[in-house]
């Protein structure tokens, strides 16, 4: 029986584009490191009957009746996501990660306010303030960066220099595109001494914080986490706001994601996050987390050995940021579509200090999450970085053609598991 029986009937149209959407994750390897595939049991929550109901509000004080099974749902949620991340308080409501940083920005700060955040071209996100975004025009953002590219240490005396100066109201850490370990009790500190709130937003190594294979920065003292758990994590596409000890904050950020911000909570989605979050309780989880980062080391001891340049020299998590201009003598973009014709799938990435253009940038970026669901241990890791390799410095047409048989062979041994299916 496939899963879109009755929309095969329906409407064929969009049947042929999901098809064609598993065959295409099946069949190619997905590199890109935000991405992950969902289990069997995610997926079956996200199309419940859940996504019928309305309930606005929270568990037992929702503004609607009928809420008995959607308050066991959210509750539920709400206790794995505080066990998992060593939480006081979870609002599992944000509809995605951008949802979550807003939400949490309303409910911390006023119209003028300043938050000190990672600066965007040395790894931090959109919604830390990227001047497109429509953040820019109610807060004020201002930038650290790292003090040196090649190790990707923080320059943390200039971030002390601009917060007493800045006075921020908001000390933010997190990145999407930075692949080392932060100095967690050192943010901490310089939030503690201008009187900031200190948010991380772990968005991307939210599954490596629940499975323990990095830090968590609760232990550090920040005082809220903002994430996506779609990531690492291995949930629906949705965000989540994490408050470590203060009821009062907490209550803020309850107030902001709603009635303040977003409307209806997606019950499907909830339930689909507690799904995932019980997954992520599971020991086998942190043996997928050690995984993930043992294979991104194999790539990167390939790409090191080869003597391409790595942005911040290498990788302590699930991500991999390289020049390809200055490793291979060539774009980002071009990169990305050499790869994209060989079935790997990754995006160009702008890198610190780039000398091209936002939109044409020098790096790519690409990570082990996805690959590591299918079962890809370092042997294959490695194997995936030769192959990287041999299509970014032969990048012929015959070479392509090879590396896309190699790498379909690779993808049709690891199949993405049954009860991911
Ligand atoms: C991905 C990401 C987000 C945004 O998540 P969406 O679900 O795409 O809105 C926010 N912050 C960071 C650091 C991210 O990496």
């Amino acid at each position: 029986m496939s899963f879109y029986d009755h929309i095969q009937e329906e409407d064929p149209d969009i049947f042929s584009a999901l098809e064609g959407e598993d065959k295409r994750e099946a069949e190619g390897l997905e590199l890109i490191p935000s991405e992950n595939y969902v289990s069997r049991a995610v997926k079956e929550a996200m199309a419940s009957s859940l996504t019928n109901k309305y309930a606005e509000g929270y568990p037992g004080k929702r503004y609607y009746g009928g809420q008995e099974f959607t308050d066991k749902v959210e509750t539920l949620a709400i206790e794995r996501a505080k066990t998992l991340f060593g939480a006081e308080y979870a609002n599992v409501q944000p509809l995605g990660g951008a949802n979550a940083n807003i939400a949490m920005y309303m409910a911390l700060l006023q119209p003028g306010d300043t938050v000190l955040g990672m600066d965007l071209s040395h790894g931090g996100h959109l919604t830390h303030g990227h001047p497109v975004t429509y953040l820019t025009k109610i807060f004020n953002f201002v930038r650290y960066g790292m003090k040196d590219v090649e190790t990707g240490e923080i320059d943390y005396d200039e971030m002390r220099r601009v917060a007493k100066e800045v006075r921020p109201k908001i000390v933010l850490a997190g990145f999407s595109a930075y692949p080392r370990e932060l100095d967690y009790a050192k943010f901490v500190d310089i939030a503690r001494e201008v009187g900031a709130i200190a948010v991380m937003d772990t968005a991307h190594i939210a599954g490596l914080v629940a499975g323990k294979a990095v830090k968590n920065p609760f232990d550090y003292g920040f005082d809220v986490m903002t994430t996506t758990t779609h990531k690492t994590l291995r949930g629906p596409r949705g965000g989540m706001i994490l408050t470590r000890e203060s009821e009062d904050l907490a209550k803020r950020i309850d107030k902001a994601v709603f009635p303040g911000f977003q409307g209806g909570p997606h019950m499907h989605q909830i339930a689909a996050k507690a799904v995932s979050f019980r997954e992520a309780l599971h020991p086998s989880f942190k043996a997928y987390a050690k995984q993930i980062i043992a294979n991104t080391h194999a790539m990167e001891k390939v790409f090191i050995e080869h003597g391409a340049r790595l942005i911040t020299g290498g990788s302590d998590n699930h991500l991999i940021l390289l020049d390809a201009s200055k490793s291979f003598g060539i774009s980002g973009g071009e990169a990305e579509s050499l790869l994209d014709r060989a079935g790997i799938t990754l995006n160009k990435n702008v890198i610190a200090d780039d000398t091209r253009k936002p939109m044409d940038p020098s790096g790519i970026r690409f990570g082990t999450s996805a690959i590591t669901t299918r079962g890809f241990r370092e042997e294959e890791s490695a194997e995936v970085a030769k192959i990287m390799i041999e299509v970014l410095t032969k990048r012929g047409d015959a070479t392509v053609a090879e590396s896309l048989t190699k790498i379909r062979t690779l993808a049709l041994a690891h199949p993405i598991p049954e009860s991911f299916l």
